[in-house]
């Protein structure tokens, strides 16, 4: 059974990583942020209560989160383990977290504001689906249009100049001291988010001590053949009037 914790600012690729990772280890890929999307686009009571502080890059309270985290994990559906993605966020969630679970390591996606900010403005989000894309990495076959369900895609109501910026000083203000109280346990590997996914995914590996993961397939044009693909088969599930479903950040994803 294998824990982790998967941490980094808006953009770094923590969905990604952590669906990779997770495919290759059977791990439950459990995003804070996608449970709350997904709770959004059904229209769900949480979904209500968390909309409006999420659309303005704010964080959702504590006990609302704690809850939420806390009924995803009860589900106990992670015979062989999980990774969290987007909690804990602030010192009092890591407390939580810590009371709670032991974990194995914290992966932590070091990326500069500036590639974030490029980043981000690149997501979109399929209103049909809820896939998530991200136009540097890889366009949908029809511009505009999701490869899955053939829906709209949008811009995720969050990632607008003025959220982000919100969310970047919360970041930096509020889920640093996390990452402290984690280094100070020595659990944190930091890997740097920048290069390509695979790269990222095997520095990954190759600090937590585990395998190195199967090299992509090429295509017939020489391109990874997981470029353009969903990386993950996931798709946005619901559970218990819950929804959860992993994240994504750099190609087409189920949310996040
Ligand atoms: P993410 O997809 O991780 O960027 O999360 C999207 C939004 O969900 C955040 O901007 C917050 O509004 C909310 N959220 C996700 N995780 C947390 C958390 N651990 N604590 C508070 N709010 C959160």
């Amino acid at each position: 059974m294998r824990k982790y914790v998967i941490m980094g600012v808006q953009g770094s690729g923590k969905g990604t990583q952590a669906t990779m990772l997770g495919e290759d280890l059977d791990l439950v890929h459990i995003s804070v942020g996608e449970i709350f999307r997904l709770n959004v686009q059904q229209h769900t009571k949480l979904g209500a209560q968390v909309r409006r502080t999420m659309a303005a890059g704010e964080l959702v309270g504590d006990d609302l989160v704690e809850g939420v985290v806390k009924a995803r994990l009860a589900e106990h559906d992670w015979n062989f383990g999980f990774i969290i993605d987007g909690f804990p966020r602030n010192e009092r969630q890591a407390e939580f977290f810590l009371e709670s679970y032991d974990i194995d390591g914290v992966i932590h996606l070091d990326m500069p504001d500036s590639e974030v900010r490029r980043r981000v403005l690149a997501r979109r989000l399929c209103s049909g689906c809820g896939m998530d894309y991200n136009l540097l990495a890889s366009s949908p076959a029809v511009a505009g249009q999701c490869d899955v369900c053939g829906g709209e895609l949008i811009p995720r109501e969050d990632d607008t100049e003025e959220a982000l910026a919100v969310r970047l000083r919360d970041y930096h203000q509020k889920t640093n001291p996390v990452l402290d109280i984690f280094r100070r346990k020595e659990y944190v590997v930091t890997v740097d988010a920048r290069p390509d996914r695979e790269i990222v995914q095997q520095a990954i590996r190759a600090k937590l001590g585990l395998p190195p993961g199967a090299l992509p397939v090429p295509s017939q044009d020489g391109q990874p053949a997981s470029s353009g693909q969903p990386a993950s088969s996931g798709q946005p599930a619901s559970s218990g009037g819950q929804p959860a479903s992993s994240g994504g950040q750099a190609g087409p994803q189920p949310g996040g």
